[in-house]
């Protein structure tokens, strides 16, 4: 890996940006993922050269060769992340670095080259610097960077392609839910699995995402809002859920909640629930947890709680189980206390409304 430290942004501002009006009746309204500011980044790789011609310039559709390595085998790997204003009138992110190195790690199961951590992070600077005025106003939207790098190369040979296009997006998003959180329901599904030991469920690679479209759609059949993956070896225990981690809360206040064991993937969220409830001097066991556990321990009270975390939803409550072997609800269905205080701890801490003791919030 060369060239990619300090690089100097080239800067193209968009001749023909959207016009103020039309941005805040979009930004009235935003929903999740439709809208898009004025402009991206790029910046391009190949092998020898390193890391080059990194841009700021208007978002455009990208032109692609039929043979382009990634329509053809998948090499492909993103993030995902939000940028919100402060009180203070200033924007923030929340734990980009640990983004970077996520996206890093994902990079190198995927056989792609690295990205160095501070481009990562100074090309986020600069898209949220250039499209500041697409923060949807309030303190509930936010604006979601994707941050994403394909293999580019023409070439239908199986191999690591030679060059690569990482790009950052931004999309202006309303609040995950409007009308305040809602328990979800989830389908374990007895189909499908997520992620195998040695596969790829520990990266963010676009892949993983497809393969889970199925089992998705089987959950949504079953009337469940998520689908729930089981572990790829004995079929018994809980992995997570298609674009969440999950938590248990046990009777005694213990938080539990799937060990890092290479088939999920390592959540910012779900890291950052561990350090928070256990600088609260609560207890959290990173163990497996069996679909029996759970469903035993929702009818006994042993589990009291449970919720699942990610960056598009926070924290969110889930309600109620169904799977092949029978459905059942955890305690009345509701959001549950410690569920509802650490979704108020981290949102409090992200929105720059509380201390905040770990030095996120950049
Ligand atoms: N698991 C999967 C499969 C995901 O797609 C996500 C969302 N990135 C998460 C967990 C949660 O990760 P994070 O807290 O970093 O958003």
């Amino acid at each position: 890996m060369s060239g990619g430290d300090n690089l100097e942004f080239e800067i193209r501002p968009n001749p023909a940006p959207v016009a103020d009006a039309e941005r805040a009746a979009l930004l009235a309204n935003p929903g999740f993922g439709r809208i898009f500011t004025d402009h991206m980044v790029t910046i391009r790789y190949a092998d020898g050269k390193g890391w080059y011609e990194p841009r700021v310039e208007a978002r455009a559709p990208i032109p692609m060769d039929p043979a382009s390595a990634v329509l053809h085998y998948a090499q492909e790997i993103f993030e995902g992340l939000k940028a919100y204003t402060l009180p203070d009138g200033g924007v923030a992110m929340f734990r980009p670095d640990a983004n970077a190195a996520r996206f890093a790690q994902s990079a190198q199961r995927m056989a792609m080259p690295q990205l160095p951590v501070e481009t990562f992070l100074q090309s986020l600077r600069e898209i949220i610097s250039i499209d500041r005025a697409w923060l949807p106003p309030g303190d509930e939207g936010s604006l979601y960077l994707r941050p994403f790098a394909y293999a580019s190369e023409v070439f239908l040979g199986v191999r690591p392609s030679m060059e690569y296009l990482y790009l950052v997006i931004a999309s202006p998003v309303g609040p995950y839910f409007s009308g305040g959180v809602k328990p979800v329901s989830v389908w374990v599904t007895p189909d499908y699995t997520r992620a195998a030991p040695g596969g790829t469920g520990a990266a963010k690679c676009g892949g993983n995402y497809a393969a889970g479209l199925s089992a998705q759609a089987e959950a949504i059949e079953h009337g469940c809002d998520q689908v729930v993956y089981l572990d790829a070896v004995e079929r018994k225990y809980i992995d997570e859920l298609g674009g969440m981690n999950v938590f248990f809360v046990l009777d005694d206040g213990t938080l539990v909640t799937p060990p890092l064991t290479g088939t999920i993937l390592p959540g910012i969220t779900r890291d950052s629930v561990i350090k928070l409830a256990e600088r609260a001097g609560r207890r959290v066991e990173e163990r497996p947890v069996s679909l029996d556990e759970w469903r035993t321990g929702a009818a006994s009270g042993a589990i009291r709680e449970a919720f699942a975390c990610g960056t598009a939803a926070v924290i969110t409550p889930i309600g109620s189980v169904k799977s092949a072997g029978g459905g059942f609800t955890i305690a009345d269905g509701g959001t549950g206390e410690v569920t509802a205080d650490l979704r108020k701890q981290l949102v409090d801490i992200q929105r720059g409304r509380a201390e905040d003791p770990f030095g996120w919030v950049h």
